[in-house]
């Protein structure tokens, strides 16, 4: 079988102090992080960077640069970056694709709008189409979120009018409040209507987290993990790490034979150059 991408999700962008004393909040805090998740075994890092006064996430650029500049300097790290903002506060356009301009490998591409919360996260078609230039233009490749089927058809389309090319890269987000739930059945639907070159990657929200990267694990798909997707590590426990849930993946891959994917290995499976 393939060997096995983890992506750690460091903090994404509404999880507080207040939860967790263990988020990584500042650019040094996320790379840190994100060192620690790489030496654990992870071949990419899914980025978002935090508003120093509010503590939530934000688009600033030089946030970013804070973050990517001594990561690419001290490993090889595949860097993912968001285009999200912060869910369900729907940022300018122009301000959710300002990280493009550090031409990160990735980025992710939130394939349709979706209820989160109270809120609604919009992505609308004029927005996808807009990321969709921009990605192909500045040479990122997106990492297509897709968070139940109807965003995989959108992608499917998008794909056959030429706005994003192949091979696809999937994100399946399984198991947020109004998405596909984290069950095999939803996980094995999706997968199903994927196209036969594709990759795909999953993460299960909150208690799914375990259980959908192991399906992955079996099905040859990869995994994402990470505190953006849950703070626990266990029922009731805080997880004290990011790369405490990558060693964890690592730990049950070794077990069940599948090796893992170095970061170099990872851009040869993704198809990046
Ligand atoms: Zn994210």
């Amino acid at each position: 079988m393939n060997k096995l991408i983890i992506t750690a999700a460091l903090t994404g962008s509404r999880i507080t102090r207040e939860q967790t004393p263990h988020i990584p909040i500042t650019p040094e805090e996320i790379v840190q992080s994100a060192i620690e998740s790489w030496n654990a075994g992870a071949s990419i890092v899914h980025i978002h960077v935090r508003d120093p006064e509010t503590g939530l996430g934000c688009q600033d650029l030089s946030l970013f640069e804070a973050v990517v500049n001594p990561l690419r300097e001290k490993t090889d790290l595949i860097l993912g970056l968001t285009t999200s903002g912060i869910p369900g506060k729907n940022l300018p356009t122009e301000q959710r694709l300002a990280p493009l301009k550090l031409k990160p490998e990735l980025a992710s591409f939130d394939a349709g709008s979706i209820n989160l919360g109270n809120n609604l996260f919009a992505n609308p078609p004029d927005f996808l189409e807009e990321a969709a230039i921009q990605m192909k233009k500045t040479g990122v490749k997106p990492e297509l979120e897709v968070f139940d089927l109807g965003m995989v058809m959108t992608c499917l389309r998008m794909a056959q009018e030429g706005k994003i090319d192949p091979p696809l890269h999937f994100q399946l987000v399984l198991g947020t409040p109004y998405g596909a739930p984290a069950t095999p059945k939803a996980l094995l639907h999706l997968r199903e209507h994927l196209p036969g070159n594709a990759t795909w990657s999953v993460l299960g929200a909150g208690k799914g987290g375990l259980p959908m990267a192991m399906m992955a694990m079996i099905m040859g798909g990869h995994v994402r993990v990470g505190m953006e997707d849950t703070i626990y590590y266990a029922k009731g426990v805080l997880a004290k790490s990011n790369a405490q849930f990558v060693e964890r993946i690592s730990r049950i891959a070794k077990e069940y034979g599948r090796d893992i994917a170095s970061p170099a290995e990872a851009r040869k499976i993704l198809g990046l150059t």
